[in-house]
């Protein structure tokens, strides 16, 4: 079987959050079971070295031609195809900039969409596996033309649907029966989501929990009765981490690398990640949160819980970007606690280092369709503390003996997450469980290799 896994980020280029991970993750994992590449977007603003020109070739879309380029490269073994289109590549930035989206990602994505469906062609692709709205509307090209192309769609966050007004359509090529209730229309505008639901032949999401809560009026994002509607091909399936890239016996960006049996160079690495903060004293018990700072990532209950956290003999530090909002509380709380300290940047290399320093990591979302975080906290032997919602709910127990030993809090509340904070330290102090939790969790399986299986068994059933 041949594939191609469409995204718009992918690591080690381009990453705004865990569906990077999952586009370099996943297809590393089902590599050995079939023929898989990677497409996505060639942005203005990646420099890749060593770039094949693959093809080019105009595209038509409302009547406007469109000159493409396609480049390849291979990245450690996995074909990655780059699409190069106009108003796609001439950006500095993914979607857009200061919390505002680029006017014009109708079309920047439409094209690349399109485009996916062009290279498929080429490839002579069997099944197109689609992520997220981005590449959504290559589902509805595919039925627009009869093409015989299998589709998986695979949604990582229901909250982003790639809503534009009606005119797109037009613009898009689109043709204008495809604008009803039961395909792209949503109140009155051009839903991508939609299409990518509607069009392709199963549709994912990357946890058995979201799966099911998606279908309800809390966290279906208004697009529930829509997806009750294609429940029949709807599932989902649990996201795994890149164990390569994630492991603290191999990671470059340690200060000293270790496993579960080496945990007192663990150790060091809570010591010199200290030094490089204003969070002196390792002894203390240190709770770090690496996240995107939107209401999402539970920042409304973090900010709430954290002057009161931050009174006991604890160090906090989070690394995170996102809404002004969120970051302004957070500098006003690092600038009158001693013991908190606040990172705004997104910073690949101090992420490892923190996910390594760690005793615990907080991760009280609202909502969350997988979560990578948590795992990567785990593989590093850093304990999560987790809102019982989505994949952290598939992901984290407190009970023992089942892989992925954490805090896990029921209700979104601030009494329930004090609450679960005042576990966490109970655990640390009784050092021989906490150390029996750390092990447990650094000899489980976080990679791909179980998801994989369920992919590959899901694009069988589409033949
Ligand atoms: P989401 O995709 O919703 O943001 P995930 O938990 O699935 O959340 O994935 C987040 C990924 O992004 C993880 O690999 C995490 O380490 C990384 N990440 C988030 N914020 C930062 C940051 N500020 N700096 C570095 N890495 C970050």
């Amino acid at each position: 079987m041949k594939v191609l896994f469409a995204a718009s980020e992918l690591l080690p280029y381009v990453k705004t959050g865990g569906l990077a991970d999952v586009a370099d993750a996943l297809p590393r994992a089902l590599k050995k079971y079939m023929d898989i590449s990677v497409v996505i977007p060639l942005y203005g603003f990646l420099e890749i070295e060593s770039l094949q020109e693959f093809d080019r070739f105009e595209l038509e879309l409302g009547g406007i031609l469109y000159s493409i380029e396609i480049y390849f490269t291979l990245q450690e073994g996995l074909s990655v195809y780059f699409i190069k289109a106009p108003l796609l590549s001439t950006t500095k930035h993914l979607y857009g900039y200061n919390d505002i989206d680029y006017a014009n990602n109708d079309l920047r994505f439409g094209i690349f969409s399109a485009a996916i469906v062009e290279l498929s062609l080429k490839l002579k692709i069997d099944l197109l596996h689609l992520n997220d709205w981005h590449t959504a509307l290559a589902a509805l090209f595919i039925d627009q033309r009869s093409l015989n192309i299998k589709t998986v769609f695979t949604i990582h966050n229901l909250a982003y649907q790639g809503i534009f007004s009606k005119e797109s359509c037009e613009r898009l090529g689109i043709d204008p029966s495809y604008f009803n209730m039961d395909a792209l229309e949503f109140y009155g505008q051009l839903n991508s989501m939609k299409g990518g639901i509607a069009y392709s032949d199963a549709v994912t999401t990357v946890s058995p929990s979201y799966a099911q809560e998606i279908l309800t009026d809390e966290f279906g994002c208004g697009l529930e009765g829509f997806l009750s509607y294609h429940d029949d091909k709807l599932s989902g399936i649990l996201n795994g981490i890149n164990t390569k890239v994630f492991d603290p016996a191999n990671d470059p960006y340690l200060q000293e690398c270790y496993n579960s049996t080496t945990l007192e160079n663990k150790h060091e690495n809570k010591v010199a990640f200290l030094k490089t903060s204003k969070l002196k004293d390792p002894r203390k018990t240190l709770f770090v949160v690496i996240s995107r700072l939107v209401e999402q990532k539970g920042m409304e209950l973090l900010i709430k819980v954290l002057p009161d956290m931050l009174e006991k003999k604890i160090n906090v530090f989070v690394l995170g970007e996102g809404e002004e909002l969120y970051t302004s509380k957070l500098n006003t709380l690092a600038s009158k606690y001693s013991n908190f300290d606040f990172q705004n940047s997104y910073d690949e290399v101090l992420s490892h280092k923190v996910y390594a320093a760690a005793d615990f990591f907080v991760m009280p979302s609202l909502f969350e369709p997988c979560g990578l975080a948590q795992m990567i906290a785990m593989r590093y032997g850093t304990i999560p503390i987790v809102h019982a919602i989505g994949g952290l709910k598939d992901s984290v127990h407190e009970e023992k003996n089942r892989c992925g030993r954490g805090i896990v809090f029921e209700k979104y509340t601030k009494k329930e997450f004090s609450k679960a904070i005042e576990r966490a330290l109970k655990l640390k102090r009784d050092s021989e469980a906490f150390k029996e939790a750390v092990v447990f969790n650094m000899e489980c399986d976080f990679s791909f290799e179980t998801g994989a299986k369920s992919y590959m068994k899901l694009y069988e059933s589409l033949f």
